[in-house]
């Protein structure tokens, strides 16, 4: 599964905000294979659509495709070098998928910050140097690892070189790998190298829970930094969030109205993530089951089939089709071939967010 690591300086609301995610953790019977580490928080990609379809089918078994945020504690000046937790972080940090940066956003002079003042940009560089220090690193040994094969002329050590010394430059500059812009052969080889900043990053702005409405100077300050590099930026209160995912579903609902938002902060998190990590959904809905399911935006009919099971994408035949906004639209399977919306997809077929799928394949 995927996973979002979360980091922060201490004290910004990082434990917080894990225990909203792990309050609110997933039917357990749902997800046998879920991994149960006390510092991952399985969660569901909420999609209203997967309720629709339960209704309609009147499904026995609701399951909803998720993802996984990951705690990552210790993230000090100075991790780099290896203090605080230093290289236990590193090492939990370079298996996630995305880099969820919580920010103090919030004022209160009972809680400590580290740094002494409020000052989110501040914090932000301060984190985003270490990481970028980490890859510095990265690259430097890698550099000496492919030294005596680059003189022995071996051609892919020559282009791993040239990605190297770019990834280099865009370091030195003070520059997150993410914001490079490199072609498709370039940006495989960079996956490979596991690096910190090269991952999607989103940013959290932990503010008061009178601040949900309007962006304090802090929020503004994120924003703006945020979207120069093209990342998205979260507002929410941690500690609402904590006590919502505790809540009952009426008291959510109540609390959500009277606060004019049509989601809880965790879940347009969880939102947010699903999007910075380029997936999209698909569904296989029955009376039996309606199920959700993650793909990378750009796979074929047969790379989603094998997302259900291996065996399904080796005997790919062919797909029935249809996007369930035609079917929340028509009502009923039936109504939707009828009106000639169901469609015989093949090997090539690129499949598109919100399509329901009956896949038939040899075994
Ligand atoms: P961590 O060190 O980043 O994990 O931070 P914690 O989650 O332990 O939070 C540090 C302190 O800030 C705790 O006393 C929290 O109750 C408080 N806190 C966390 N989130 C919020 C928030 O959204 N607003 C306010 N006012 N306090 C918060």
């Amino acid at each position: 599964a995927l996973k979002v690591g979360i980091v922060g300086l201490p004290n910004v609301g990082k434990s917080t905000l894990f225990n909203a995610i792990t309050n609110s953790k997933v039917e357990a019977a749902n997800y046998p294979f879920a991994t149960i580490e006390p510092n991952v928080g399985v969660v569901e990609v909420p999609d209203v659509r997967l309720d629709k379809l339960m209704n309609i089918f009147q499904s026995k078994k609701r399951v909803a495709t998720t993802i996984e945020f990951v705690d990552i504690a210790g993230l000090i000046a100075g991790a780099s070098k290896g203090e605080g937790l230093g290289n236990a972080f590193l090492a939990n940090i370079r298996e996630t998928d995305a880099i969820c940066e919580v920010v103090r956003c919030f004022d209160n002079k009972d809680i400590t910050h580290v740094e002494g003042t409020v000052d989110p940009i501040r914090d932000i560089e301060i984190i985003n140097l270490e990481l970028m220090l980490a890859d510095e690193a990265t690259v430097q040994k890698r550099l000496e690892r492919i030294a005596p094969k680059i003189k022995s002329g071996d051609k892919l050590a020559k282009i791993e070189n040239e990605l190297l010394q770019k990834l280099k430059v865009c370091l030195s500059e003070n520059k997150l790998l993410n914001t490079l812009d490199l072609n498709e052969e370039e940006a495989k080889i960079l996956k490979g190298f596991q690096l910190l900043t090269a991952k999607p990053f989103i940013y959290v702005a932990n503010v008061n829970d009178d601040e949900l409405a309007d962006d304090n100077q802090y929020v503004k300050q994120v924003k703006e930094y945020a979207e120069k590099l093209g990342n998205k930026v979260v507002k929410i209160c941690a500690k609402i969030e904590e006590e919502l995912s505790e809540a009952t579903q009426d008291e959510r609902t109540l609390f959500l109205s009277e606060l004019g938002a049509e989601q809880t902060g965790l879940e347009s998190l969880i939102k947010a993530a699903y999007d910075t990590l380029g997936l999209q959904t698909f569904f296989t809905a029955g009376p039996q089951e309606s199920h959700s399911w993650q793909f990378k935006k750009g796979m074929t009919a047969p790379q989603c089939a094998g997302i259900i099971h291996t065996d399904f994408e080796k005997g790919f035949i062919k797909a029935d089709v249809y996007n369930v906004k035609d079917l929340f639209e028509l009502g009923s399977e039936k109504a939707v071939k009828d009106a000639g919306k169901m469609r015989l997809e093949g090997k090539q077929y690129i499949m598109q967010d919100g399509d329901s799928c009956f896949f038939k394949f040899n075994n």
